[in-house]
């Protein structure tokens, strides 16, 4: 209908989750949110807004989906290392000439007394992950887990959102399914508890996982952690009220 806008909103955060929400309080009926979830975990309850689930079929299927589906506006709140479907998504908005906002959480600040090994690929964690402890608190994704299965003298206590189809290859460890946001509080006991004397996880930023880190901090362990892969050119804001006040250029 003129006047009403339709936004494509890429999620599986809690920022993209905010935003929905921030969207339809602020624009009420003159906003569309159409949330596009992966469809990897069940996310309860649903975004504000309406749904969308499952994959495009790559950056042509996306700009097949905005031209089909007459999306005026697209935001890309997915994770820092979603990297994958944000340059579908730089791609399918470049070729359809939809105007796109990154929505990316500011990286963790550094204290002075955190021990932090920065790495750019999971194999090097792995590699130096035996030097640095023996009893690892592993907090990634479940296809990243398999550069820690040939470590035979590290215990890999592994944290993943869902339980997966295949138990990952682990020469000795042990699998917790838990989702966050995780608290301080029971991130000391779990590590306490556990004896573990590293931490291995990704940049992702955001107060959700940050548990672990202020964790880490107060017991002076060490931390492995893999950087974010650059991210996508173009205009870029780090809150969802940011990204809010892109949308009232659009949006009348
Ligand atoms: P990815 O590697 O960047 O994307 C792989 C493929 O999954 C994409 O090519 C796309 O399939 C599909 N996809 C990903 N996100 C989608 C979305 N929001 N809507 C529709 N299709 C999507 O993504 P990932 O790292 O596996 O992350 C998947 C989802 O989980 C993302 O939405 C992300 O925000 C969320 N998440 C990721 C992490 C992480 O550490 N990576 C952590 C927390 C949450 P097609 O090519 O078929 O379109």
């Amino acid at each position: 209908m003129p006047g009403i806008k339709r936004l494509l909103l890429l999620g599986g955060t809690a920022e993209a989750r905010l935003l929905a929400k921030a969207a339809q309080e602020a624009f009420g009926t003159r906003l569309t949110v159409i949330t596009s979830l992966a469809g990897r975990l069940p996310e309860s309850p649903a975004p504000v807004g309406l749904l969308r689930v499952g994959g495009f079929g790559g950056a042509e299927g996306m700009a097949d989906y905005l031209c089909a589906e007459r999306i005026d506006l697209a935001i890309d709140a997915t994770h820092p290392f979603a990297a994958t479907i944000s340059a579908h998504a730089r791609k399918a908005c470049d070729a359809t000439q939809t105007p796109r906002l990154l929505l990316l959480r500011p990286m963790w600040q550094k204290k002075p007394e955190d021990r932090w090994v920065m790495v750019d690929t999971w194999r090097d964690a792995a590699s130096r992950l035996p030097q640095i402890g023996a009893r690892a608190f592993v907090a990634i994704g479940i296809q990243e887990l398999d550069a820690f299965a040939n470590l035979p003298q590290t215990y890999i206590l592994a944290r993943l959102a869902a339980r997966p189809a295949q138990a990952p290859a682990l020469a000795q460890g042990e699998i917790r399914i838990a989702r966050g946001p995780f608290l301080v509080e029971d991130e000391l006991r779990l590590l306490q508890d556990q004896k573990i004397d590293v931490i291995v996880c990704k940049a992702s930023g955001g107060a959700s996982s940050e548990g672990k880190l202020i964790a880490a901090r107060k017991l002076q362990l060490p931390v492995i952690m893999k950087n974010r892969p650059p991210p996508e050119p173009g205009p870029t804001v780090a809150t969802p009220q940011d990204a809010l006040d892109w949308l009232r250029t659009y949006v009348s």
